[in-house]
């Protein structure tokens, strides 16, 4: 039994945090020389520091320390002066060494920040630690239906993802966020890829498993002062899958809440088909790791001078961008927003780019294009349209070459392949009739047919106007720019 979300939210606050993974787009594995690529055939990509053989050592890729700086520093993190990586000692058949190096007390960040936009309101979700570790091999169930575990009739192991590096990103827990805690993970989650992105240090792709999510949800009673009891969601990986998870967990604690049980703290998977967790394993009792500082590495204490160069070369990051666009476009959070979430942003900063103004630029790629993306179910940047283009459409209504009527046939016919803008127009007649004895003819025309409709504008009734406007717009076929069809029927009837 599960309860409805809004009245979830009327007697419970929930609490969520996220652990993010990152797999690092290094050339090279953490620990060793393997290649870090993708796709390779199964245990192509090892060698004996990454399949943990005795005797093997490992040493530090220096890209992967570098990368992992770029992200403290683009969270507003702290970066350790000096620190360790530690062991991590589990059993499990896709860790070769029988042990994870990871970091423990010493991670390389500390102590950041990431501002997220929700709703036109800006949230912080604070960062605990961004760490390094390494990550798994991966395991293959054969033979079961769902590729678990459970039925298989053999398991295969690939380790070419065994030592690729992998940083976990860990945010506080973020309380306060009421009935947008789903949203603002997502948000989260949303604008960390984009950092993560513009970084360059991982290819982010989530069904790929390169950024992968577990989330943390509690819930408590509206009032109390202390924080429910927690559950781990693992895997977590889509986007939506982030906002869906937080959301089924709320539902079910509050059911269990209600019901006078107690929030069992446990790891639970998301189901992506039907949207639920169910119970995995029990974390009642915290696993002993027996971590300890990894013998086999010296520590890792990046010289100031060095963080100091890696800051200075960092790119411009989402939250300038947005701030830099939202103020030279003057548009709301909430319309900058709308341009995100339609993957319209690249497209319209080249719009405007290319001569058009802000405005102009929005109104064609949210209004027009991004109907025909949605109607063939590609993104408005795939569209067979430049922004180059867009903004020539843009500049021709400027000038009253064209009226948004034709501007629209004129971007049909360059989605079908006709041609440039200008060809468009010259190909199928579409410029507007700016010839103004031809506009003068049709509108002495318009004025002989409704004598009647001349009269009542001679004596003042101006919104009789539009019917004559109305028939010069149908005389040129709409080829006509309504507004000076307007001003030379008011010039004529004095
Ligand atoms: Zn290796």
């Amino acid at each position: 039994m599960t309860v409805m979300y809004e009245e979830a939210l009327q007697r419970y606050e929930p609490v969520f945090g996220l652990e993010t993974h990152v797999e690092l787009g290094t050339r090279t594995k953490m620990f060793c020389g393997c290649a870090a690529v993708f796709g390779g055939e199964p245990n192509a990509q090892v060698c004996p520091v990454c399949l943990g053989l005795p005797g093997s050592l490992p040493v530090v890729n220096r890209v992967a320390i570098e990368y992992t700086i770029r992200i403290g520093l683009a969270l507003n993190c702290s970066i350790a002066s000096w620190c360790r990586f530690a062991r991590k000692n589990y059993f499990y058949p896709d860790m070769p060494k029988n042990f994870q190096i990871s970091q423990y007390d010493e991670p390389l960040c500390t102590e950041g920040y990431l501002d997220v936009l929700v709703g036109g309101k800006t949230v912080r979700v604070g960062i605990e630690r961004v760490h390094l570790e390494e990550d798994t091999g991966k395991s293959l169930h054969v033979g079961s239906a769902t590729g678990r575990i459970h039925g298989a009739e053999y398991s295969l192991v690939d380790y070419n993802r065994a030592g690729i590096p992998l940083v976990e990103i860990v945010t506080k827990p973020v309380p306060g966020t009421g009935y947008l805690a789903p949203e603002v993970a997502k948000a989260y989650v949303t604008e960390l890829r984009d950092v993560l992105r513009t970084l360059g240090v991982s290819d982010v792709r989530m069904e790929e498993g390169s950024l992968r999510c577990d989330v943390n949800t509690s819930l408590s009673a509206r009032g109390s002062g202390a924080w429910g009891t927690r559950t781990e969601t693992k895997n977590v990986n889509s986007l939506r899958s982030v906002e869906r998870a937080v959301r089924s967990e709320i539902e079910r604690q509050a059911a269990v809440l209600d019901a006078g049980e107690r929030v069992i703290q446990e790891t639970r998977h998301f189901h992506e088909e039907s949207g639920v967790t169910t119970s995995g394993r029990s974390k009642e009792e915290a696993q002993d790791y027996r971590y300890f500082p990894e013998p086999d590495l010296v520590p890792v204490a990046p010289p100031r001078e060095w963080v100091e160069q890696i800051r200075a070369s960092l790119p411009e990051l989402p939250s300038a961008r947005r701030a830099r666009l939202i103020e030279s476009w003057s548009v709301s959070e909430l319309d900058y927003e709308a341009l995100r979430n339609a993957g319209a942003l690249d497209v319209v900063e080249q719009t405007v780019a290319s001569g058009a103004a802000p405005a102009d630029a929005r109104k064609w790629w949210l209004g027009e294009l991004a109907r025909r993306a949605n109607d063939s179910g590609v993104e408005v940047s795939a569209l067979p349209i430049t922004p180059v283009q867009v903004a020539r459409v843009a500049e021709l209504v400027a000038s009253g070459a064209l009226n948004d009527r034709l501007a629209r046939q004129v971007i049909e016919g360059v989605l079908d392949g006709e041609g440039s803008p200008d060809e468009v127009v010259k190909a199928r007649g579409l410029a507007v009739v700016s010839d103004e004895a031809a506009l003068l003819a049709a509108i002495d025309e318009a004025i002989a047919a409704s004598p009647d409709v001349a009269a009542r504008i001679r004596d003042g009734k101006t919104a009789a106007a539009g019917v004559l406007v109305g028939a010069v717009m149908k005389a040129t076929r709409g080829k006509a720019d309504a507004s000076r069809v307007r001003e030379l029927i008011m010039d004529r009837l004095g």
